[in-house]
């Protein structure tokens, strides 16, 4: 073969490789395999469903009207390039292998494993506070012990509970980190971390399945939409939001979230997602907190806007205040 069509085949497995990132269950996940899958399923659709509307239907008045409530500060001059990272970040989870593959924990950073238990951590590390991953080899910072405890081991905490967990797998030069921060009290961590060869992984909390399971693991769906609307119409009460949120009240929107919404949310901070982060101070979960902050770069924004353009694609949408319509049939 000459030497260009070469060149051009190696770019051509190269950019397949880049493309497609795998998942599996772990075996801590069987008893609920058959469900996360479904969830893994519904989460990619919303995603392929999220990017071919922004694909194909980005002028029309409420696909723009709901992305710019989640995407455009007030003057407006950041639609397009919010628009674009939202849609870049949804074609990188459509891209994701539809059924579970087989691959080490240790492969590549791109690949996500779902856990259902603790059993891989050493909970009693050098009898200090933090746990120690033994699977990746990664120390578990106390923060982040005290998430997945309440995730796990909920005993101690009744409300406010960790629904799903994911670690991205980059070592975290800490001395280095340390070092520069005597020098510049600015540092960012991001430069101190190191791409590793490990999967991602996604803690799924035994409670919150064990939530939906008693619903029928309902589908964001017309059913569901009507469910909510029936909420809405009805003027049911809604929760009052707590702690950090609590200027935030929570909208009718919100009863549309499911197993599969946070499925998406969390696949977003995997390496394949784009490693999105949840805006912090509050942690920025849930409609009215995602129309404040307007970030492509938040989690919940993009679990979010997968949902309204799946409600927009059956017939609905959502206005400011989290209030759901039925779109006039033309
Ligand atoms: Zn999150």
């Amino acid at each position: 073969m000459k030497l260009h069509t070469r060149i051009l085949f190696a770019l051509a497995n190269c950019s397949l490789s880049i493309a497609a990132g795998l998942w599996s269950l772990d075996s801590s996940c069987e008893k609920w395999s058959d469900q996360i899958k479904v969830g893994v399923h519904e989460a990619l659709d919303l995603a392929t469903n999220a990017w071919q509307v922004m694909e194909d239907h980005a002028n029309e008045d409420q696909v723009k009207a709901m992305s710019k409530l989640l995407l455009t500060n007030r003057a407006g001059d950041n639609y397009e390039s919010n628009f674009n990272a939202a849609k870049a970040t949804f074609a990188n989870l459509k891209a994701i292998t539809r059924e579970p593959g087989n691959f080490a924990a240790r492969s590549d950073m791109r690949n996500t494993i779902f856990y259902c238990d603790d059993a891989r951590f050493d909970k009693a590390y050098l009898g200090g506070p933090d746990w120690r991953e033994t699977i990746r080899d990664f120390l578990v910072l106390e923060k982040n012990t005290a998430t997945l405890k309440n995730c796990y081991d909920i005993g101690q905490k009744k409300t406010d509970l960790t629904k799903m967990t994911t670690k991205v797998p980059k070592h975290f030069d800490e001395a280095g980190w340390r070092a520069a921060l005597q020098k510049d009290r600015t540092t960012k961590r991001a430069g101190f971390e190191a791409a590793t060869d490990y999967s991602c992984s996604i803690d799924v909390c035994p409670w919150f399945i064990e939530k939906f399971a008693a619903q029928g693991f309902p589908k964001i769906d017309k059913d569901r939409i009507e469910w909510a609307l029936e909420l809405q119409n009805t003027g049911a009460e809604l929760p009052p939001n707590t702690g950090a949120l609590k200027n935030y009240p929570k909208r009718y929107f919100d009863f549309m979230k499911t197993f599969t919404s946070t499925v998406l949310h969390e696949l977003t901070h995997t390496t394949q997602g784009g490693e999105l982060v949840d805006y912090s101070q509050p942690l920025c979960y849930d409609w009215d907190c995602c129309v404040s902050i307007k970030q492509p770069t938040n989690s919940d924004t993009i679990s979010i806007l997968a949902m309204v353009l799946k409600m927009w694609t059956l017939g609905y949408y959502v206005d400011r205040d989290g209030d759901i319509y039925k779109l006039a049939e033309s």
